[in-house]
């Protein structure tokens, strides 16, 4: 296998994580949306878009259909396990965190995967990297339109097992430490960058860090590359969503992450990113929906 040992982007940046905290106070509260359990309609989810979610996510992909799914679409299937279909939630039945099918999975710091959350069936890219193997052929696609379309991504993570993600973690943890922040300050400042383990959508081999070939670091200049652009623009239509958009660190807890892509299925990717909305948000809508 030719993966790549902790690669320099993960050990040195040590910003390649996807997970997010959910800021409390803002709209979304957790308890509240558990008390209030509602009947799901995929058509009202995403009303109003917000303004802009980044120089590339602000501009839902051409193709990209603002009508949301509906239920009883042939797609959805309303399970948790559903296989390769990308699940919306099912149409008759009321929904809370727990209750969300895998691909609309909520997972951050508030919303840790549980501890004997079972090692996904991974299947490995020609990268060396590997996804859930229900991603896979999706990650396939959006590699080779891509490619198709002149730019050269490359992958630069994947699935991380929980011990890698802890890890990471401590490493980033100790940056903080040595940048003179001290005890829960510096446990806080490193989540910002590094989720930690259980906290990570990588941890669930549902989200991929990519990168412009031409331009491997992972900071900010990263959205001005052209892939990174086609990548923003196209990853709607093969079910991702940019997960860490850069006007909404203060609702997902992360830091600008214009590497980091999220599957949450086509239909979903389409609704999300023609909302304006961040994950958090829209899936607070979506389950506020009666
Ligand atoms: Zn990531």
């Amino acid at each position: 296998m030719n993966r790549p040992s902790l690669t320099r982007r993960e050990l040195v940046a040590l910003v390649g994580v996807g997970a997010g905290t959910l800021v409390l106070g803002k709209s979304l509260v957790g308890t509240d949306i558990v008390a209030r359990r509602g009947a799901v309609a995929w058509g009202e989810v995403a009303p109003a878009p917000l303004s802009s979610t980044g120089p590339a996510t602000a501009e839902p992909a051409a193709s990209a259909a603002p009508e949301a799914p509906r239920p009883g679409a042939s797609d959805v299937t309303g399970s948790a396990n559903a296989g390769s279909a990308d699940s919306a939630a099912p149409a008759t039945s009321a929904l809370a965190y727990d209750d969300l099918p895998w691909n609309l999975r909520l997972i951050n710091r508030a919303h840790p995967l549980p501890e004997d959350f079972p090692k996904p069936a991974l299947r490995e890219l020609p990268s060396g990297y590997a996804v859930d193997e229900r991603i896979y052929d999706a990650t396939q696609a959006f590699m080779k339109a891509a490619r198709k379309a002149s730019h050269e991504p490359v992958v630069c993570s994947a699935y991380r097992s929980h011990e890698k993600q802890r890890d990471l973690y401590r490493a980033r943890v100790r940056q903080s430490k040595a940048e003179g922040k001290r005890g829960q300050a510096a446990k806080d400042d490193a989540a910002f960058w590094v989720a930690p383990p259980y906290a990570s959508e990588h941890e669930a081999g549902i989200a991929l860090d990519l990168v412009d070939a031409a331009y491997q670091e992972l900071d900010e200049k990263q959205e001005k590359t052209k892939t990174q652009r086609w990548l923003m623009k196209h990853c709607a239509d093969y079910g991702f969503i940019l997960r860490y958009p850069t006007d909404k660190s203060a609702t997902t807890g992360i830091g600008y992450e214009p590497w980091h892509y999220r599957y949450v299925g086509e239909e979903a990717a389409r609704a999300i990113t023609a909302s304006g909305l961040c994950f958090e948000e829209w899936i607070d809508q979506y389950l506020n929906q009666s």
